[in-house]
């Protein structure tokens, strides 16, 4: 697979030169941002800690970028960590225990926290308390100490992957959506102004309508495209370098990717449209379920090519088209 194009974060993203730094300068994501705003200020007002907020959406729409905002326009402290970087109870009670008043804790993936380390949360997150065991066998006995009042952020791909006791504990769900094509123009002409990068509105636009609703792929094929500039014309991100910069990477004019298109010829090829289950499309595509389902699936389903049914996935009359295939005749079943 082409690296520049997934939506999840790879090592050499350079995220933190393009990051909103408040809500003002945050683009689109309209419903969540006015929410927040008006969470903020009474959390303000009152002289509290924010209640507990959850992000949910797929990768590369703003997450952690908005975790970090919030903890600014509160004006705390930030600290960050991930589900699976929180092995064991300790690591969490540590974290912790280590927060001043009002901090934000932002732990990405929450999803995949182990479930001993979800125990240790149930109370930090509702009762501002840690309950630990002190020695073991029958002297064994349990302390509770308080913890400074803090807002905890959680980040997952997809809310539903949440346990049910997780879940209810985040006074403030928040959805992310994919952007719009025009929202993400905006996206792209206020990062080309940060990286100094010459563009015309045109190079802005194909940009932005092939970044898979995502701004960290606008960032990415950004980059990518000005360095095509560079080499094939004398520097200036035109409609028609964006183009061929983009068509040299194998982003089609939907904004899929190779591995988007590989998932969709294998329904049509292989299952004649479907339906297929999941399981059997990850083994065949060699990529992980997850994968799947959380950066694949969300942004097909969005354009309408394929459907998620109780059978299995199927591929939509705008699947087919995309793919330029005719659908095979069905048999009268
Ligand atoms: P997530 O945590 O959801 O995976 P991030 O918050 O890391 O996503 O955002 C990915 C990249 O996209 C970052 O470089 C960030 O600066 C950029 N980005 C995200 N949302 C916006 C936005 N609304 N406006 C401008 N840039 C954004």
């Amino acid at each position: 697979e082409n690296p520049d194009l997934t939506p999840e974060r790879q090592p050499e993203d350079h995220d933190a030169a393009l990051r909103p730094k408040s809500l003002t300068e945050f683009i689109g994501q309209e419903a969540a941002r006015e929410n927040l705003r008006v969470f903020v200020e009474a959390a303000k007002s009152r002289g509290e800690a924010m209640d507990h907020v959850l992000f949910f959406g797929p990768p590369g729409l703003g997450k952690t970028t908005l975790a970090q905002i919030v903890a600014k326009e509160l004006g705390v402290g930030f600290r960050a960590t991930s589900g699976p970087v929180i092995a064991k109870a300790g690591d969490l009670a540590a974290l912790l225990t280590n927060l001043e008043e009002g901090d934000v804790l932002f732990i990405d993936e929450i999803h995949r926290l182990s479930p001993v380390v979800e125990e240790v949360l149930y109370p930090a997150m509702e009762d501002r308390a840690l309950d630990i065991i002190i020695g073991e066998g029958p002297s064994a006995r349990s302390v509770r100490i308080d913890l400074p009042p803090f807002t905890l952020v959680g980040a997952t791909t997809r809310q539903g992957l949440l346990t049910t006791p997780l879940r209810d504990r985040f006074g403030i769900p928040v959805r992310l959506n994919f952007y719009t094509e025009e929202e993400l123009e905006r996206v792209v002409t206020r990062g080309a102004k940060l990286l100094d990068m010459a563009i015309e509105s045109g190079g802005a636009r194909e940009i932005a309508r092939r970044a898979r609703g995502t701004p960290r792929v606008a960032g990415r094929l950004m980059r990518r495209v000005r360095d095509f500039a560079h080499v094939a014309g004398d520097g200036v991100v035109t409609a028609k370098i964006a183009d061929e910069a983009l068509t040299r990477l194998e982003v089609d004019r939907l904004g899929l990717d190779a591995m988007d298109r590989r998932y969709l010829h294998m329904i049509a090829g292989i299952y004649k449209g479907g339906p297929v289950g999941v399981e059997t499309l990850a083994a065949g595509l060699a990529e992980p379920r997850d994968t799947i389902e959380e950066v694949v699936e969300p942004f097909l389903i969005q354009l309408g090519l394929i459907a998620r049914t109780a059978r299995g996935r199927c591929l939509n009359d705008g699947g087919w088209k995309h793919l330029d295939i005719t659908p095979p005749k069905r048999t009268s079943d």
